[in-house]
């Protein structure tokens, strides 16, 4: 994507659920939220968005962040020591998307695991955990990202989320949970968040992506977690004022984005179906679980940049080269089902021509 193609807008735009822009009725509220010095605990919408959150998931606490990033980050920095070792899928917001914050800010080793589709077993697990040893870095604890993004959307089943956290425990491990997609797995499943929720020690989600709001992440835990939480907060100037705007973003989306997420999933569901109709393309709908769309072009002769680009210059709609043949279509709040056949239409058209010109 350069720069002059992202300033012009896409008639759809596919890249990513962060794209959701604050509808009118959100800015209303937010307008209209009650605020005060988020750090003195004084401002009244944080504090109510905060305690939603932890009802939800379960948790005696939570913290409201500017990013989810941040609340990833917070969490490792709070369950380990530098020289560590924490266990994720290869494919995970923490290794790839964090810019080695992992290592930067805490010192720690994370450690890939070739899962499916972004789930490992409890049987890959068990078998990474190191023997205490003064040559070795301390296993430490597990990470686990409900959904997986790069894994394509995919759910963790809430099974083998407990036989992998049961491992965890059976070694000592602290185990967190990276739930910025948590209610699309949730709503897709009809597993409650708190079901999920209650194997970890940490859990954070993001208001940001398909619950629409303009900003911020939410990181919950025990007590104790939190209070140590909110002092890396205030130490890597996380700690707001009057946040209680953009809280309030995230209070209406908890109270109104998150059973609407099966729209979401039902337009991916025929985005999948529609896309695997076409020649070149490569997909396997039964793989598209929530609303993240992965698709390979390597049929067509084109990478996926290549093919990006074409959709976008050609026909308005926009996706995302997610791998060297991998494109990535997200669906999202401001996508709308009558948005869905041109979409389908300029990806198909692209497609063919790649075809016919091969
Ligand atoms: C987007 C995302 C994050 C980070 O959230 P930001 O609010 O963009 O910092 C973390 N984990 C996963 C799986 C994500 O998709």
């Amino acid at each position: 994507m350069t720069a002059a193609e992202s300033i012009q807008s896409p008639h759809v735009d596919l890249y990513s659920d962060t794209l959701t822009t604050p509808s009118p009725e959100m800015r209303a509220f937010m307008a209209d939220s009650r605020v005060g010095d988020e750090q003195k605990g004084e401002d009244p919408s944080v504090n109510d968005l905060t305690n939603m959150a932890s009802d939800l998931l379960g948790k005696e606490a939570a913290v409201f962040l500017p990013s989810g990033t941040m609340c990833n980050e917070i969490a490792l920095a709070v369950h380990t020591r530098p020289g560590d070792e924490v266990m994720a899928d290869a494919t995970a917001h923490i290794i790839n998307y964090e810019v080695g914050g992992p290592a930067a800010l805490s010192g720690i080793n994370v450690r890939a695991l070739n899962g499916k589709r972004g789930v490992f077993s409890a049987a890959q697990l068990r078998a990474v955990v190191r023997p205490p040893s003064r040559y070795a870095p301390r296993t430490s604890g597990v990470v686990v990202e409900q959904t997986s993004n790069a894994g394509g959307g995919t759910i963790w089943p809430l099974a083998t989320m407990n036989d992998v956290v049961s491992v965890a425990r059976d070694h000592g491990l602290w185990a967190h949970m990276d739930g910025a997609r948590l209610f699309n797995a949730a709503v897709a499943s009809g597993v409650k968040p708190q079901a999920y929720a209650e194997l970890f020690d940490s859990v954070f989600i993001d208001l940001s992506k398909g619950l629409g709001a303009p900003v911020g992440g939410i990181l919950a835990g025990s007590h104790d977690f939190i209070e140590q939480a909110w002092r890396l907060k205030q130490r890597w100037g996380g700690a707001m004022r009057q946040s209680g705007v953009i809280a309030a973003a995230g209070i209406y989306a908890l109270q109104n984005n998150v059973d609407r997420l099966i729209d979401d999933h039902a337009n991916a569901q025929h985005l999948a179906e529609n896309l695997a109709m076409v020649d070149g393309i490569s997909i396997i709908p039964g793989e598209v679980e929530t609303n993240i769309v992965l698709f390979d072009v390597a049929d067509t002769g084109l990478t996926a940049a290549e093919f990006g680009r074409r959709v976008f210059s050609e026909h308005g709609i926009r996706v995302s080269a997610f791998g060297p043949t991998t494109v990535r279509a997200v669906t999202h709040l401001d996508v709308k089902s009558e948005q869905l056949p041109p979409a389908v239409s300029a990806i198909a058209e692209t497609a063919e021509s790649a075809l016919a010109g091969r």
